[in-house]
């Protein structure tokens, strides 16, 4: 299961993060949350959905 953040659609509010910095943390080129890149660990699947279902701005798309 991988993650990604839409940069145009993120709007910088941290929530991501908060939930889950296992796998999202800021990307300093553009001031963006960003996933971690490639599969993100079984044990970590929960948070980052949790992560990604509390997206205001529906950021966030996994694929499997
Ligand atoms: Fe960006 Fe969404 Fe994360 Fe907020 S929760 S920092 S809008 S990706």
């Amino acid at each position: 299961m991988k993650f990604y953040v839409e940069p145009d659609l993120c709007i910088s509010c941290g929530a991501c993060i908060s939930i889950c910095p296992e796998v999202f943390s800021w990307n300093d080129d553009d001031g963006k949350a960003k996933a971690i890149d490639g599969n993100v660990p079984d044990d970590l699947v929960d948070s980052a959905t949790e992560a990604m279902e509390s997206c205001p701005t529906e950021a966030i798309k996994k694929e499997d």
